[in-house]
């Protein structure tokens, strides 16, 4: 990879990019122009720690801990709007999938988060159900630390009286086979 020499000749520490580039279309981060479109047009950058450009600029610099530990993975709302206007034609959307994957299996995410704790309950969900049921997940959520989700009791209501929290889950007719495809997944450590 051309890109790649330069950075080693720049006496880049590769081994991040090389994780990195090991996804589908990941290679093509070291080809970034740092233009800053993705920041630009990126709807959720402003409570960032680190804009989509940034953190780009961070990862071809071989910054692997302040990468994984940014909040700015977790604020990504996939909407994929960088990617599609990235002239370079770099996958921003998968590689912040990506980032999150790793940093939960390195264990590197922002502890005041509780990211985990809500990922292993929405894979729970998904392997009972085969679609996410939001009034147990949030219950579920909300009872890893009752005493802090007292003043979300609120927000909670008016989401349930809207009718935007439906007590009884639906289940899909084919759990298992979404259960064999997030097992395969887990195998090949997707999740
Ligand atoms: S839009 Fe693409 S090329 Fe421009 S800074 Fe973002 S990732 Fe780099
Ligand atoms: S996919 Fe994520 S990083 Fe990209 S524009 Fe949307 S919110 Fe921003």
């Amino acid at each position: 990879m051309a890109g790649l020499d330069v950075l080693m000749e720049r006496g880049v520490a590769l081994d991040f990019i090389k994780e990195i580039s090991t996804i589908p279309g990941g290679e093509e981060i070291v080809q970034c122009i740092q233009c800053g479109t993705c920041s630009g047009c990126c709807p959720a950058s402003f409570m960032m720690d680190y804009t989509p450009r940034h953190l780009v600029a961070m990862i071809r610099a071989g910054l692997r801990e302040e990468v994984l530990s940014s909040q700015a993975i977790w604020l990504c709302t996939s909407c994929y709007t960088c990617t599609y206007r990235c002239p370079m034609g770099i996958k921003i959307t998968d590689i912040m999938y990506a980032l999150k994957r790793i940093a939960l299996r390195s264990g590197k995410y922002p502890r005041g988060l509780k990211v985990e704790k809500l990922s292993k309950e929405f894979v729970n969900m998904i392997n009972r159900y085969g679609r996410n049921h939001e009034a147990e997940l949030v219950f579920r959520f909300a009872m890893k630390n009752p005493f802090k989700s007292i003043k979300d009791i609120p927000l909670g209501w008016s989401l349930f009286s809207h009718g935007k929290l439906p007590l009884m889950p639906e289940k899909i007719k084919d759990v298992n086979k979404i259960k064999t495809m997030i097992q395969k997944a887990e195998e090949v450590g997707g999740l």
